[in-house]
């Protein structure tokens, strides 16, 4: 009996539930007429570990991207999917990935796939005073930066220092940018990206809470 050739989605939802498109410029317009707003997005940002949806690589990203979030903590699958019928919500508005995905066939995904995204200043416009929030944000809790600490840890007390320093600043960052600028909490992983506490075992390292604060520790030792 012959291979059953694949010509046509299946609806099967695999693709969706390997994580949300990255967003491209002919998706601005989408988001301008509200197909999904600010509260969908999730950054990556420059330096942060990304699974390449085309080779499965995880590699660090060159430049930051902005993506449809998972439906939750717990998973990538794209929020938009429905789980039980397979259904994209947003289907005649579905961003530009997920038109040139076509599972039996990658040439078209592959050849626009890092072409063309659209960062978060594209979504806020340069003048934009949020905008210059991210710039600050990214001074003090740079991937680029933060990985140069991460290697010197356990041997430099001084880098070590200034990794906590980093992610206290981040959690205090967004508490204060949700009080004093009014973004909405479903918003801060679009505006900074995940939390350090979230991205620190890209590092081999992990954020633990306590009384006292935020204690950033290898994965496999004691507190630090
Ligand atoms: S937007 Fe729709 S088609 Fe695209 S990944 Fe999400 S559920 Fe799937």
């Amino acid at each position: 009996m012959g291979h059953v050739i694949q010509k046509e989605c299946t609806r099967c939802g695999t693709c969706c539930a390997k994580g949300g498109p990255a967003l491209h410029r002919e998706d601005l317009v989408r988001l301008e007429k509200g197909a999904f707003g600010r509260k969908d997005l999730v950054t990556f940002r420059r330096g942060e570990l990304m699974r390449d949806q085309i080779t499965g690589e995880l590699v660090p990203l060159d430049e930051e991207i902005v993506k449809l979030r998972g439906r939750d903590t717990q998973t990538w699958t794209c929020c938009f999917l429905n789980v039980v019928d397979h259904l994209c919500f947003i289907y005649a508005d579905r961003p530009a990935e997920c038109r040139a995905l076509d599972c039996w066939n990658p040439e078209e995904i592959t050849a626009m796939y890092d072409k063309d995204r659209v960062t978060r200043a594209d979504i806020l416009g340069e003048d934009s005073g949020l905008a210059e929030l991210i710039l600050v944000h990214e001074e003090k809790c740079g991937y680029v930066t933060l990985e140069r600490l991460a290697a010197a840890f356990d041997t430099d007390a001084s880098a070590r220092e200034t990794f906590i320093e980093a992610v206290r600043f981040d959690m205090a960052f967004r508490a204060v940018v949700q009080e004093k600028a009014s973004i909405p909490a479903n918003e801060l992983e679009f505006f900074f990206g995940r939390t350090l506490a979230d991205t620190a075992h890209m590092f081999g390292l992990r954020v633990r809470m306590t009384d006292h604060g935020p204690v950033v520790e290898r994965e496999t030792a004691s507190a630090a």
